[in-house]
């Protein structure tokens, strides 16, 4: 049940429910409001998330570690997981010897510098192996600094032999991964402690699979709903895909269903490619605003915009202000904005109230 929509609100651990219309604020206050339930404006699709399986799942490191990641974690009960060790499953035992990226001949090669041994043929068909096998995915999280799985910035060196990194790329899965599927959520488990990258990447995760379950229903209507439902999100991201992806949708050259949402996949795709600056967000906020800005008083809007300057100048977290359109989306009914993923592009229990905690990595508009 939605507080919002009933009279009435229950906290699940005590079963009891109380009735919002005559409550007092110490019955509110009694009834412990941490135990209520998180309500939620919309339901989520299930994403399909690879994962380099020694975040949280098996000791498999080349020294018997694991590595803990509070985010994967948190976000099991919400994803789907498929764990996988690609130096595991080409043969390598746990522990056994680092091995390294080496340019060879202008060429990489991943290769045990104790042994001598070069996995590169190995490493490359395991990979691309396994990732043809994948039927439905939307996303990766992968080990940082890996040869094997990192996605970027994996050292490389000019010898096996003790030596300085000369370069950085990507590590033999992860460049894999980036070639096969170019438009999906990928991300390691370091660049992900960003508050924006983790916002970015949550965003895309969640909004691919849910175009994934569209595909599968090969329906036009379901299509258009998504557009639908998806349109500040996608105005806030790129308005030049947004209008693309609605003259597919309007298909006015009847062309067939399985064409339509091909093409439209690979505008999606481009849309999610950059996370949206804090101006285009600004820019969305406004317009929902207008949806009731005849409704509210002089003081309720100065108290809005002054959320907005603040967000933009990064004193306050997005949420704020989004929490406030929320909460007359509520009090004005306004049923077709309960269903904008702009308002909750992700379960609200995955988002971090932790906007100053940051990996080093770069902001993506900056
Ligand atoms: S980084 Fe990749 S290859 Fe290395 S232990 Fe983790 S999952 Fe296995």
């Amino acid at each position: 049940m939605r507080a919002w929509r009933g009279n009435s609100i229950c906290a699940p651990t005590s079963r009891i429910y109380i009735d919002l219309d005559r409550a007092t604020c110490a019955q509110l206050k009694e009834s412990h409001l941490s135990k209520f339930k998180v309500y939620r404006l919309r339901d989520y699709s299930k994403p399909i998330v690879v994962v380099s399986k020694c975040i949280t799942f098996e000791p498999v490191r080349w020294d018997g570690g694991i590595i803990a990641s509070e985010f994967v974690e948190k976000l099991k009960p919400y994803v789907s997981f498929v764990p996988v060790c690609p130096e595991v499953e080409i043969g390598l035992s746990v522990p056994r010897d680092p091995i390294r990226i080496i340019l060879v001949d202008d060429e990489h090669r991943l290769v045990q510098p104790s042994t001598g041994l070069d996995f590169t043929d190995k490493m490359t068909s395991f990979a691309e192996s396994f990732l043809d096998s994948l039927k439905e995915v939307d996303g990766f999280i992968l080990k940082s600094g890996s040869p094997s799985s990192g996605f970027k910035n994996v050292k490389i060196y000019p010898k096996k032999e003790k030596s300085a990194s000369i370069a950085r790329g990507p590590g033999f899965f992860g460049r894999a991964v980036l070639e096969k599927f170019p438009g999906l959520a990928v991300e390691d488990e370091r660049r992900l402690l960003n508050p924006r990258i983790k916002e970015h990447f949550l965003t895309k995760l969640f909004a691919l699979a849910s175009f994934r379950g569209v595909k599968k229903s090969n329906s036009m209507r379901q299509l258009v709903k998504f557009q639908s439902e998806n349109k500040y999100l996608l105005t806030a991201y790129s308005q030049k895909e947004l209008s693309v992806l609605g003259r597919l949708v309007a298909n006015q050259e009847g062309r067939p269903i399985a064409e339509i949402m091909k093409t439209y996949e690979t505008h999606l795709h481009s849309a999610f490619k950059r996370s949206p600056g804090p101006g285009s967000n600004v820019n969305v906020m406004m317009k929902i605003m207008g949806y009731f800005s005849h409704q509210l008083s002089t003081k309720e809007k100065s108290f809005f915009l002054g959320s907005l300057e603040k967000y933009k100048t990064g004193r306050l977290p997005l949420s704020a202000s989004i929490n406030i359109l929320k909460a007359w989306i509520i009090r004005f009914q306004q049923e077709y904005l309960t269903s904008q993923t702009f308002l909750e592009p992700y379960p609200e229990e995955l988002a971090t109230l932790d906007t100053t905690t940051n990996s080093g990595e770069r902001d993506y508009w900056k």
